[in-house]
């Protein structure tokens, strides 16, 4: 029943975040093999540190992101959830889930956070 397509927003993005850190690390320890080139292994540590703070950068919009969410409980699993923009995903059982009434039974529609795009139903 429940779209694995879509995922919490939140996260998705921690995902992202942590993937950063990870991708980070490894560009870094790319340089060990570049030993004999010192402007290559100063350019992937810079690069990989550039995807560490990024990542940083990441969290804190996480956070930042976090206080305007609003906690919702899931109806189906009954768990706290954070629900971002007008429709999102519960993070515990991928339900999808709205702020908005008028979207209640329709279909999960990424396309509804951007309120331009909001179809209107003839
Ligand atoms: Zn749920």
């Amino acid at each position: 029943m429940a779209t694995k397509k879509y995922r919490n927003k939140i996260n998705k993005i921690r995902t992202f975040a942590l993937a950063l850190i990870f991708i980070g690390f490894v560009i870094m320890y790319g340089a060990i093999f570049f030993r004999e080139n010192q402007l290559l292994v100063i350019i992937f540590m810079v690069l990989g540190l550039l995807a560490i703070i990024g990542s940083t950068v990441v969290y804190g919009f996480i956070g930042l992101l976090s206080t305007r969410a609003v906690q919702v409980v899931c109806p189906n699993c009954n768990r706290h959830t954070k629900v971002l923009g007008r429709v999102d995903i519960c993070a515990h059982c991928n339900e999808p889930l709205t702020l908005d009434p008028a979207l209640v039974g329709k279909e999960f529609d990424q396309s509804y956070n951007r309120k331009k795009n909001s179809q209107q139903e003839s």
